[in-house]
């Protein structure tokens, strides 16, 4: 079901990857960012950025994080995209938020997607 509320929920998935209550196979870390691969990769590189802080969508995070906060996690895609290979090969970052974007996860994260031709930017017919 898609994520439909701002109010963080504790109990999310990435919370626990974060507190380490389950594993993940982690790319990137640094005080401010966890990169972690998907755990149902839609690409060859399929790599999942996330604050460690508490936000639910990208409105969520620029109203609340600090500039160091979101400076780290542009950073960490980046990052991320050297340390997989596709920053000459090219590359597409993706963050769901809230209903109409489908967004599962109610903590915000950045999909980091390559290594392949990734065909159109959405896959849904225009309105
Ligand atoms: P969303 O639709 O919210 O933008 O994307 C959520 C992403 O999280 C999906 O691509 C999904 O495969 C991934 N995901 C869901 N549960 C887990 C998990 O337990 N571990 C990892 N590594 N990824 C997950």
């Amino acid at each position: 079901m898609a994520v439909t509320s701002m109010i963080y929920d504790d109990n999310n998935i990435f919370a626990k990857i974060l507190r380490g209550e389950i594993p993940c196979r982690k790319v990137y870390e640094d005080d401010h960012t966890l990169a972690f691969e998907d755990i149902h990769p839609q690409a060859p590189v399929h790599t999942l950025v996330i604050p460690k802080g508490k936000y639910v969508t990208m409105a969520d995070f620029t109203a609340k994080a600090s500039d160091a906060e979101i400076a780290a996690l542009m950073r960490a895609v980046t990052k991320v995209a050297e340390l997989k290979g596709v920053v000459t090969t090219g590359f597409r970052i993706l963050a769901n938020s809230l209903g109409d974007s489908m967004q599962e996860v109610p903590h915000l994260h950045i999909h980091v997607f390559g290594g392949k031709p990734l065909g159109a930017m959405l896959s849904v017919p225009r309105p």
